[in-house]
């Protein structure tokens, strides 16, 4: 019962870390992709926001890596 427990609230902590993890923070205002952390990303209004799940869809949309967080460039 303990065990179920212990699983049942790893999976709350780890999963959303994994997707944030995959994601990248663009603004369609810009040309710039970020990671979510980025004091850049975190500047984008949500009505101007684009999210991206890897830097190839980023890259081919037109954007390019933000210089300040330097998210991964397609192919890397
Ligand atoms: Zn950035």
């Amino acid at each position: 019962m303990k065990k179920r427990i212990l699983v049942a609230v790893a999976v709350l902590l780890f999963l959303p870390a994994s997707v944030f993890a995959a994601e990248f923070w663009a603004s369609k205002n810009s040309n710039k992709y970020h990671y979510p952390s980025c004091k850049w990303a975190q500047k984008i209004k949500p009505g101007n926001l684009v999210k991206f799940s890897t830097p190839e869809q980023a890259a081919k949309a037109g954007y390019v890596p933000c210089k300040v967080c330097r998210p991964p460039g397609p192919g890397q």
